[in-house]
């Protein structure tokens, strides 16, 4: 793969920044796409901007504001509460977030001569998003080869891994208080250790705590 170009869909959080060090180290040349979709907090945008400079990435930020036009949410509303009622998908989920996402990101590859895409998304912490899960991506990689008669590859690394295993993937690259300091996860639109009461926010330590006691136990 060093020889090749790849496309990382890229929020600026924890997980897709991770994703953009990873892609960094396997490809030759590496470009970020970013999706506006009216988020709640502008920063995000702003953070993915930094970050896209900081690391020299070409950087495109996609408008995809008809996707809170179709399918208003916790994400992008501040009257909708984020919140997961018993049983159902919590209010963070997007329909068909990830298929237009992946879709969008596949028609830049292709346009710049990219076949690799990668995208943070992960079975494992995750809230039961239906397109977030292995299947999914398999299928759609397959949807994507035909609709554009192209050799696609959708790359996964945090498929199989938990927080905490993010956490070590992020050290392993030398950039674990990069990502730490520099990404925002949080639903209350606060940069690095956030507000700590979100459920990303929650989920994002716990993996921290649980990484680096790991980490100690191995030292000590
Ligand atoms: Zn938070």
């Amino acid at each position: 793969m060093e020889n090749e170009k790849a496309v990382v869909v890229f929020s600026g959080g924890q997980d897709s920044t991770t994703c953009l060090y990873w892609a960094i180290k396997h490809f030759k040349e590496v470009e970020a796409v970013t999706f506006n979709y009216n988020q709640r907090h502008r920063l995000e945008i702003e953070v993915a901007e930094s970050i896209a400079r900081e690391l020299m990435i070409k950087h495109t930020i996609l408008d995809m504001s008809l996707l809170n036009q179709l399918a208003p949410n916790a994400l992008t509303r501040d009257n909708i509460q984020i919140e997961q009622k018993d049983g159902e998908l919590p209010t963070t989920f997007v329909d068909g977030r990830n298929l237009l996402f992946l879709s969008f990101a596949a028609i830049l590859a292709k346009q710049s001569g990219a076949r690799h895409i990668i995208t943070g998304v992960c079975e494992t912490d995750f809230s039961g998003y239906p397109d977030c899960r292995d299947v999914f991506i398999k299928s759609l990689n397959v949807t994507l080869n035909l609709a554009m008669d192209y050799q696609f590859v959708i790359h996964t690394p945090l498929m199989w891994l938990n927080k905490a295993e993010t956490w070590k993937l992020a050290d392993q690259l030398g950039v674990l208080d990069y990502i730490r300091n520099k990404t925002l996860t949080c639903y209350n639109g606060i940069i690095a250790d956030g507000c700590g009461t979100c459920p990303a926010c929650l989920l994002r330590k716990k993996g921290l705590d649980e990484y680096l006691s790991m980490k100690e136990g191995i030292k000590a």
